[in-house]
């Protein structure tokens, strides 16, 4: 479903990625592992046409991503992406159940109708049924976390990223943000993910990608880089995070 090619990126002088190949089957769990500032979120820019590498070739299904030109295909390559991120930027004036219809209805005409009738099922997917004439304000960091998920679900995407969704968590909310998680990908929902919760990645992944300095290290099944890692920095990263 997702392809990288030899991708390379640099802002400035800057080489953020250099040669960055990752390749995502429908229906798997992919993560994205390795130090701060190793290139992972950029990755996931360049996957959802915000960031235009220098060379490579970036595919999503039929499409190429780098050579998109106009607004309107990387608004309709958006529609097929849901991308989530450590800041949740719901909009705090709309209840949670608005949140949720907003982008369906105004963005890809839906009616409204059925557009409620989607997010009242994807509320009560992530376990907030009872949640959706709150605010945002209202939510604990952890249910806005997930209301954020369910509204990237809202526009039915073929597959989700998501960037360190936890990280700006209290502990004791992570926990229900990593389930909603972890069921979205039992139900056979295409998902990159990158994190820092290294037992999670273990846990969910089919694949999993290390990271170094705009290189991948290494990639394999969990069993081989949790358990039997070919690189010697893969094995001295894991050490230091688990
Ligand atoms: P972290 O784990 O801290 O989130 P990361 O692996 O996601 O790190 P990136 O955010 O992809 O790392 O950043 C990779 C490199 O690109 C860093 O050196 C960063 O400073 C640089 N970088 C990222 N975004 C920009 C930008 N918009 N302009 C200039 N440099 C950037
Ligand atoms: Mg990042």
């Amino acid at each position: 479903l997702v392809q990288l090619n030899n991708v390379h990126l640099a802002f400035g002088d800057n080489q953020v990625l250099q040669g960055i190949d990752v390749e995502v089957r429908r229906g798997q769990a992919v993560s994205i592992i390795g130090p701060s500032g190793s290139g992972k979120s950029t990755i996931l820019r360049c996957i959802t046409g915000l960031l235009r590498p220098q060379s490579g070739a970036i595919t999503v299904g039929e499409t190429r991503v780098d050579a998109l030109r106009t607004e309107a295909e990387l608004i309709a390559l958006r529609k097929r992406v849901g991308f989530v991120f450590q800041q949740y930027n719901l909009f705090p004036h709309l209840t949670v159940l608005q949140n949720l219809v907003i982008a369906p209805t105004r963005v890809i005409g839906r009616d409204h109708a059925t557009a409620e009738r989607d997010a009242r099922a994807l509320l009560d997917k992530v376990r907030l049924g009872h949640k959706a004439d709150a605010y945002p304000g209202e939510l604990s960091g952890g249910q806005q976390q997930r209301v954020a998920i369910a509204r990237a679900l809202a526009m039915r995407p073929e597959l989700i990223l998501f960037d360190e969704v936890t990280s700006a968590l209290d502990p004791e909310t992570v926990g229900e943000v990593l389930t909603v998680i972890r069921d979205l990908v039992d139900d056979g929902m295409t998902c990159v993910l990158v994190t820092h919760e290294m037992r999670f990645a273990e846990e969910i992944s089919d694949q999993v990608y290390f990271t170094e300095a705009g290189r991948i290290v290494e990639h394999g099944p969990v069993s081989q880089i949790f358990g039997q890692p070919r690189s010697e920095r893969t094995r001295a990263f894991l050490q230091r995070a688990l």
